[in-house]
């Protein structure tokens, strides 16, 4: 029998890979519900499946942030149940916090955590019922450790550790995996499509210091993604050694060279080792412009 499983955030990405690779599985071993917010995007998905996939691949709208997008996309699933639940949509958020608008602070936090929210709660009660089920998450190392210039980004995916850990303890009764799958810099059109401050273009005043900081954290942030960014051929092979799983555990590090630094936080729980050394690998003028 087929696994179905169901894709939030698949126009591009994560999202997009992840689909299409399970669409594509010689055995047929998946049903994918690949969704999307806004289906005229589908263009790239159908392009990047080749040859007929009608019985491993269907497209469905779902906007996370609409619960009847939702509840419609459930209804549209002809199996009538999720095997595995992939909350994947995520948006993210530059800048510094005076100048974020109260709006754009509540879109970040109504798609990255109440969607994700959302997404889980509608389908969790027939898994519940069913004893199986499993839920993947895409999680970031900014829900791990603070990011300056992505305070509410990173506020929206710590968030989302503390719904997926909690969940966790309670759906091992339920025969419920949960997993996060923590990414680094990806290469995807996320950082095209996140929401970043330009500081020419805002009207609250912003002090020197704050610019030039931003200045060197965007260079940071650049060289980060052009050093260090995965393809998501590779966050691809993570989430199918988690769904390949017998027994999948609950966190999983796409990159692990970034893990010295979030152990920092484990290592003295004061905070203080994690915040200086990031400060020091952001700020410090020795390593502005040093490439890694
Ligand atoms: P992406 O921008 O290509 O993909 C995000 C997808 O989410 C897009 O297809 C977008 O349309 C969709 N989306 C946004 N709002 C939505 C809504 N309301 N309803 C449904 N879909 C919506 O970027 P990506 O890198 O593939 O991002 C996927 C996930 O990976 C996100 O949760 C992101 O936070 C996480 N992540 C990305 C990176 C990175 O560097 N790219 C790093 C860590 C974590």
């Amino acid at each position: 029998e087929q696994k179905v499983v169901l894709i939030t955030g698949c126009s591009s990405g994560i999202g997009l890979s992840l689909a299409v690779h399970l669409a594509s599985d010689l055995s047929k071993a998946y049903k994918v519900y690949a969704t999307m917010r806004n289906l005229d995007k589908k263009q790239h998905l159908l392009e990047s499946v080749t040859g007929l996939h009608r019985d491993t691949l269907a497209i469905l709208q779902m906007d996370i942030t609409d619960q009847h997008s939702i509840l419609a996309a459930q209804r549209s699933i002809t199996e009538g149940r999720v095997d595995i639940l992939v909350c994947n949509a995520g948006v993210g958020l530059m800048g510094p916090l005076e100048v974020q608008s109260e709006d754009t602070m509540r879109g970040i936090l109504e798609v990255n955590l109440l969607g994700t929210i959302r997404t889980i709660q509608t389908f969790l009660p027939d898994m519940k019922r069913r004893k199986h089920g499993r839920i993947l998450v895409t999680g970031s190392m900014g829900g791990l450790q603070g990011l300056p210039f992505n305070e509410v980004y990173c506020a929206s995916k710590f968030a989302v550790e503390g719904v997926c850990e909690s969940l966790a303890i309670l759906l091992q009764h339920f025969n419920i995996h949960v997993s996060l799958i923590e990414c680094g810099p990806v290469n995807t059109n996320f950082l095209r499509n996140l929401t970043k401050t330009e500081l020419s273009d805002v009207s609250v005043e912003v002090d020197a210091d704050t610019r030039s900081l931003y200045e060197m954290y965007l260079h940071h942030c650049q060289k980060m993604f052009q050093n260090a960014a995965q393809d998501t051929d590779d966050i691809v092979q993570v989430f199918l050694e988690v769904i390949q799983s017998p027994c999948p555990l609950f966190r999983y590090y796409t990159n692990s060279a970034l893990l010295p630094l979030s152990s920092l936080k484990l290592t003295a729980l004061d905070g203080s080792q994690y915040i200086r050394a990031m400060s020091k690998l952001i700020f410090s003028v020795e390593n502005a412009d040093t490439p890694k």
